[in-house]
């Protein structure tokens, strides 16, 4: 069983009320092989709401509280990332997820790039949140560009 990002399978939960509609992403849904999550709500965020960055660091740091995610007004975030990671962990390990296929550069998400803490659009390698913390137990985070696209039977 897979976790994936939730806005990957079509779902309005973006901080801008987006959504992607990953088709592979989809496929694996259909077919009851994944379970969509989306921490950033799990954790208490609203839809839409302000896009957030880590400051300072990636998800690791955030975890070891060298490092903070704030919103784009300067709110610290960082507790509602911390929370939504741990509810995505608590979901995984309910399902019994070995591998997660995340929504690339989202600062809870993003399993090899993340955005650098500007809001200039400058992306820095690491990860995000609940990308980090799902690998800490043991599971294996990758992204949506690693899915080849294919269209689903159902
Ligand atoms: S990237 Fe992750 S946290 Fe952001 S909207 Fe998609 S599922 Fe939610």
């Amino acid at each position: 069983m897979k976790l994936v990002s939730a806005c990957l399978a079509g779902c309005h939960c973006r901080y801008d009320h987006g959504s992607l509609e990953h088709e592979a992403v989809l496929a694996l849904i259909c077919e009851g092989r994944a379970v969509p999550v989306c921490p950033e709500q799990m954790g208490g965020l609203t839809t839409p709401r302000l896009p957030a960055e880590i400051i300072g660091g990636t998800g690791e740091d955030v975890l070891d509280g060298r490092a903070r995610v704030v919103n784009s007004a300067g709110d610290d975030v960082t507790a509602q990332f911390l929370a939504g990671a741990r509810e995505a962990l608590r979901m995984a390990q309910a399902v019994g997820a070995t591998e997660a296929i995340l929504k690339e550069r989202s600062p809870s998400c993003g399993s090899a790039a993340i955005y650098d803490g500007t809001f200039s659009g400058v992306r820095v390698p690491g990860e995000g949140v609940t990308a980090a913390l799902l690998r800490r137990h043991g599971i294996r985070v990758t992204s949506e560009e690693s899915l080849a696209h294919r269209t689903g039977d159902c």
